[in-house]
């Protein structure tokens, strides 16, 4: 089974009214729904905090603390599709090239679809 990490948008997680990482992204990815094209293992479920400097550090803390080296990173749907786009990196697809440039690794942009 392939291995992943998902990376939420923080201030979205923690502002109550949207969804606090709780099942959304772990559902897509367990069922292997949304985009998701098959079942796959969470090694690791992040949240980005505003403005943004540690994700990469803690992506990388992440992959050498569980010493799991994933096969993909997943951007999540509420970071990847978010309206207002995220103020602070030039939209999620420069987060997705920081993240591909650093650790060589394929970024997918947005988890499932659920509402
Ligand atoms: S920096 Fe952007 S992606 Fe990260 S938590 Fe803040 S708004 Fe969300």
């Amino acid at each position: 089974m392939k291995k992943a990490i998902v990376v939420g948008c923080g201030a979205y997680m923690d502002s109550g009214y949207g969804c606090p990482g709780e099942w959304r992204c772990l559902k897509a990815a367990s069922l292997g729904e949304g985009n998701f094209d098959e079942p796959v293992k969470v090694t690791a479920l992040l949240k980005c905090h505003c403005p943004g400097r540690n994700t990469i550090s803690n992506l990388g803390m992440a992959m050498k603390l569980s010493e799991i080296r994933p096969d993909v990173v997943f951007l999540s749907t509420c970071l990847a599709n978010a309206k207002p786009d995220c103020p602070y990196y030039d939209g999620a697809t420069q987060l997705a090239d920081m993240i591909q440039a650093k650790f060589d690794l394929p970024v997918v942009l947005g988890t499932h679809d659920y509402h």
